[in-house]
C-alpha cells in the first residue's frame, strides 16, 4: 500500500468533484440505464463469509481480528490494486483499561471517477455473547453480525474488478462497531466515529452510502429502517422497489421498521452523507427486535442462507450498475 499516493489521488478527485458541483437534486434520482449488470454469485459471497469464520471470532485485540484484517487487505488489494486500498489504523479505549488497536479498511474502485458512492459494513465481531444462555463472556463468531455484510462486499469487489462500475465506488469496512456492552452506546461504532471525525479524504462527498448489517441469515426480513427513512427516504424506496421488481419482496418487506443505532447514524449526523442501513430486524415490537441467534454463539455458518445473500447482492448490483445516471 502506498497510502500517501492514494491520499494525494483522492484529494485531487475530491477537489475536482467540488469544482464540478453537480446539482444536489440529481444525486438521489434513479432511473433504468439499460446497462449490463454482472451476475452476483451467492456461493462466492458464502465462501467469503466462511473464510472470515476460519479465523474465529474477530473481536478487537484478538488473534482472529489481526488475521482477518490481513486477509481483507490482501483480498481487496487483489481486486482494487494495492494503491487503492488503505488501512486507517487508530486506537480507542476499551473496558478495563484496555487499549484497542482498530482499523477501518477502505478500497476504491473506478478511482478515476470523481462521482462516487460508498458501501460499508462492520468487520469486527462481538467480544461477548450477552444473549446466550451459556458462555456469555466468550466472543462470538458473528457469521451474520459482521461476516455477512463483509462477505457481500468482498463479492462486489471481485465483480468490480471484472466489470468496473459506471460510478466510483468506495468500500469501507468499519472496525469496532459491536464492542460496547449493552446500553453503553459510547463504546459502539468506534470505527465509523473515528472515520467520520477524521475522514481520510477531506471533503469526501459520495452521492450516498449503504450500510449492510446482518444481511445473510435464514428467513431474514428487512423492513425500512427508521433512521434510513429519516435521512435518505428516496434511496430506501429505490432499493426496496428494485428488490420488489427482482422478486425479493419477501426479503425487503414494504413495512416501516424501527430506528436502529448503527454506523449509518454516525455517517449521516457527522458527515451528512445520505446513508441507509439494510439490517435484519422485526417490524413488530411484539417480537424480540433481532434474529433468535443475535448476540449468541448460534450466530455461526449454519444460519447463513445463500438465498438471502443472493437477494441482497442482486438488488444492490442492479442499483449500482443500472439505476444511477452518470453525466460523463
Ligand atoms: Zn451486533
Amino acid at each position: 500500500m502506498t497510502n500517501f499516493r492514494f491520499l494525494l489521488f483522492i484529494l485531487g478527485a475530491a477537489f475536482i468533484f467540488l469544482s464540478c458541483s453537480e446539482g444536489e437534486k440529481d444525486r438521489l434520482n434513479f432511473e433504468e440505464q439499460g446497462r449490463e449488470v454482472p451476475e452476483f454469485n451467492a456461493d462466492s459471497a458464502y465462501h467469503f463469509i466462511e473464510r472470515q469464520l476460519d479465523f474465529g471470532p474477530r473481536n478487537p485485540n484478538s488473534k482472529g481480528h489481526q488475521q482477518a484484517k490481513r486477509y481483507f487487505l490482501n483480498t481487496l488489494e487483489q481486486y482494487a490494486g494495492a494503491r487503492y486500498v488503505y488501512s486507517q489504523d487508530f486506537t480507542a479505549k476499551g473496558y478495563n483499561g484496555d487499549t484497542l488497536a482498530l482499523s477501518n479498511i477502505i478500497a476504491s474502485f473506478n478511482p478515476q471517477s470523481s462521482d462516487r458512492i460508498m458501501l460499508c459494513a462492520h468487520w469486527d465481531t462481538r467480544p461477548r455473547a450477552d444473549k446466550d444462555s451459556a458462555n456469555q463472556d466468550k466472543p462470538i463468531l458473528g457469521a451474520d453480525d459482521g461476516g455477512s455484510g463483509v462477505g457481500i462486499l468482498l463479492e462486489f469487489a471481485r465483480l468490480f474488478e471484472e466489470q468496473p462500475p459506471p460510478i466510483g465506488v468506495d468500500i469501507v469496512l468499519f472496525d469496532g462497531e459491536d464492542y460496547g456492552k449493552e446500553g453503553d452506546l459510547s463504546k459502539y461504532f468506534l470505527g465509523s466515529r473515528h472515520w467520520a471525525k477524521n475522514p481520510p479524504v477531506e471533503g469526501y462527498s459520495p452521492r450516498f452510502s449503504i450500510l449492510l448489517d446482518m444481511v445473510g441469515g435464514q428467513n431474514a426480513q428487512f423492513p425500512k429502517e427508521g433512521y434510513s427513512m429519516q435521512f435518505a427516504p428516496a434511496l430506501v424506496n429505490e432499493v426496496w422497489s428494485i428488490a420488489d421488481e427482482e422478486g425479493f419482496d419477501e426479503l425487503f418487506i414494504q413495512q416501516m421498521g424501527s430506528k436502529i443505532s448503527d454506523d449509518h447514524v454516525v455517517i449521516n449526523r457527522i458527515l451528512g452523507i445520505p446513508t441507509i442501513d439494510i439490517i435484519r430486524h422485526n417490524p413488530s415490537s411484539n417480537n424480540s427486535q433481532f434474529a433468535p441467534y443475535w448476540h449468541t454463539h448460534n450466530d455461526n455458518l449454519s444460519i447463513i442462507s445463500k438465498k438471502t445473500l443472493d437477494g441482497v447482492g442482486k438488488t444492490l448490483l442492479e442499483l449500482i450498475y443500472n439505476r444511477i445516471s452518470v453525466s460523463d
